[in-house]
């Protein structure tokens, strides 16, 4: 693995500039725990890597509108902030069965991000809180809601000039609830082979008017199972409804069988899954409504 160049710059516009003059072939490297391993591969080998460390987008910042995220906040970043904990629960549940401390140190948000794998941790819960993201370069910024990222395994519509630079969560309004649930070969240091998020807010009647249901390793994108989120609006969230939603979740997944799981396998779990999540998440309601 050789690298011809490798650069720091002091700035975002710095950054952008190089990219803009050498596009493809230039790389960001962020934490570098994808890209290193995809270099050593020889699947990817740029000339040139621009790291990322001095541009100062490892901030968590609150807004009007909620929370802003840089791209290079890591993952234990994430798990030390209160604001995140408290408003966006599912993202750290999220980090917390991702790799061990060591990775968490390094491992970003936007390189989770970019890499667009279909069984990237931290996208789900991204997506199912609406999560923008912010694709920077030097002819500006553009803004684009992070589940209109990707394209396929690996593929993005991001641009060779572009430098992910943000990521913005809205606040949700109240009462919400959201939970996380991976499963792997491996209680830790494993892949997904199924993970889903599932989001619910109820309105004033108490039923719900918001549903997102994010499913990852399922389908060649991380994917809202938009029929089952559906079944769930207005209704009353009676264990039936919510076992109809999960089938019609698993109707929606297109998985593929690989080293990590049979494709009939990520089917009957998304299905479980998907039911385990709307109940968890049902009883977190229920348990802030109480509280409240
Ligand atoms: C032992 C191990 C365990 C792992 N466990 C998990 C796991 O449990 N769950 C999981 O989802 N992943 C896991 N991963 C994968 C990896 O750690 C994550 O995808 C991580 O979030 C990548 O972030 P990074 O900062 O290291 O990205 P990098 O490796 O630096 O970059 C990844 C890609 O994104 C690009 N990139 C990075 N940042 C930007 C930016 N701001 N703008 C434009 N392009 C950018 C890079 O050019 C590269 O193509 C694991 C990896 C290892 C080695």
């Amino acid at each position: 693995m050789s690298v011809a160049e490798f650069m720091t710059p002091a700035s975002l516009d710095d950054a952008l500039s190089i990219k803009k003059d050498r596009g493809a072939a230039a790389r960001v490297i962020a934490g570098g725990t994808d890209l290193i391993l995809r270099m050593r591969d020889k699947v990817l080998s740029p000339s040139l890597l621009i790291d990322l460390r001095r541009l100062s987008l490892d901030g968590i910042a609150r807004t009007d509108e909620g929370l802003s995220l840089g791209a290079y906040v890591s993952l234990s970043q994430v798990l030390e902030s209160a604001d995140i904990e408290k408003y966006f629960p599912a993202l750290p549940a999220a980090c917390r069965e991702f790799a061990g401390p060591p990775i968490r140190n390094r491992a970003t948000l936007g390189g989770n991000i970019v890499n667009a794998s279909p069984a990237a941790d931290l996208v789900p819960p991204l997506i199912a809180y609406d999560a923008n993201i912010v694709l920077s370069s030097t002819g500006g910024e553009r803004v684009l809601p992070l589940v209109e990222f990707f394209v396929g395994p690996g593929q993005s519509v991001i641009e060779p000039s572009e430098i992910l630079t943000e990521i913005r969560l809205p606040l949700m309004s109240t009462p919400s609830a959201a939970i996380f649930i991976k499963l792997g070969q491996r209680r830790s240091m494993a892949i997904s082979q199924v993970n889903v998020t599932t989001r619910l807010t109820v309105g004033e009647s108490g039923l719900p008017v918001e549903a997102r249901i994010v499913l990852g390793s399922v389908a060649p994108l991380p994917m809202r199972a938009m029929s089952a989120e559906g079944i769930l609006l207005g209704k009353e969230l009676s264990d039936e409804l919510l076992s109809e939603a999960a089938i019609k979740a698993r109707e929606e997944v297109t998985p593929i069988s690989d080293v990590r799981a049979s494709e009939s396998y990520r089917l009957q779990m998304t299905e479980v899954l998907v039911r385990r999540a709307l109940l968890a998440t049902r009883d977190e309601l229920s348990g802030s409504a109480t509280d409240g």
